[in-house]
């Protein structure tokens, strides 16, 4: 039997309007889609219809369903002749699991085809207008990670903190106490602007803008919670003006 690739497909944030046309191609002609938490249902819902979804759940980096089991279906599934998808939130290069999901397909003697997606850590501060690279504020952009995972490094703070890099941290939330006081230890000043956007591109878009020193407490009292961006550096404070989701913009247009 004909075994296809199994296609690692970016989801996007969440609005579908950031879906790439390779990953609406993959899920019109998937027959079994392996699909994370954090993907949109209405991502979902340009699928093939007859194709079979397996939630195989994973939120903030914990691992929810085991990655070894995620690993052993993915291949069982190709093996059958299926064509299958591995759906996840954003790219699924980035803070995904994909390069490890890739590796054991290879090793199983399939074939991996990675259909990037627009990154979460990208997206939620441009759905606010942040620039997370305008040359006049900042040599570059830093994706790190808040959390500290079973095997994952944790992110050097104190070099972060002076790189003068723009940091956007996934799944910082839990951590951000902890965060904020290492960027402040290292020399961060505590004026920096910093600003967190939750359910990016979601009907459930939340945002907030302050300071760094002001973050852990901004987070609390606007009750902001999980899936959420922290962007920290000068151009957190960027683009105030044209704060508007495009879900939203285009609810006014209609
Ligand atoms: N592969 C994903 C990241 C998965 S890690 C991507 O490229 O976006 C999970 C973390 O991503 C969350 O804890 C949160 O920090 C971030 N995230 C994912 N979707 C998000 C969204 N719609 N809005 C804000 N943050 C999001």
């Amino acid at each position: 039997m004909k075994t296809h690739p199994v296609a690692l497909v970016g989801a996007g944030p969440g609005d579908p309007d950031l879906l790439t046309l390779g990953a609406l191609r993959r899920l019109q002609q998937a027959d079994v889609i392996l699909c994370d938490d954090l993907v949109d249902a209405r991502v979902l819902e340009l699928a093939n219809p007859t194709a079979r979804v397996l939630h195989v759940g994973k939120r903030g980096g914990c691992v929810s369903t085991e990655q070894r089991f995620i690993h052993d279906l993915m291949i069982r599934e190709a093996r059958s002749g299926a064509r299958v998808v591995r759906l996840k939130g954003g790219d699924p290069f980035v803070f995904g699991r994909g390069g490890e999901e890739a590796d054991a397909l290879r090793q199983a003697g399939i074939e991996v085809e990675i259909v990037n997606g627009i990154t979460s850590g990208l997206a939620a501060p441009a759905s606010i207008g942040i620039p997370v690279t305008d040359r006049r504020c900042t040599p570059g952009v830093a994706l790190v990670t808040g959390h500290n995972g079973e095997s994952g490094r944790a992110p050097d703070w104190a070099a972060l903190a002076r790189s003068g890099l723009t940091l956007v941290i996934y799944m910082g939330v839990a951590r951000c106490e902890a965060i904020v006081a290492a960027l402040m230890a290292a020399g961060m000043a505590a004026d920096m602007p910093a600003a967190v956007i939750s359910a990016a591109h979601t009907p459930r878009q939340r945002q907030a803008r302050g300071t760094l020193a002001g973050l852990p407490q901004l987070l609390q009292l606007e009750g902001i919670a999980s899936p959420a961006i922290l962007v920290i550096g000068e151009v957190a404070a960027l683009g105030a003006i044209t704060a508007l989701p495009m879900a939203e913009l285009r609810e006014r247009s209609a």
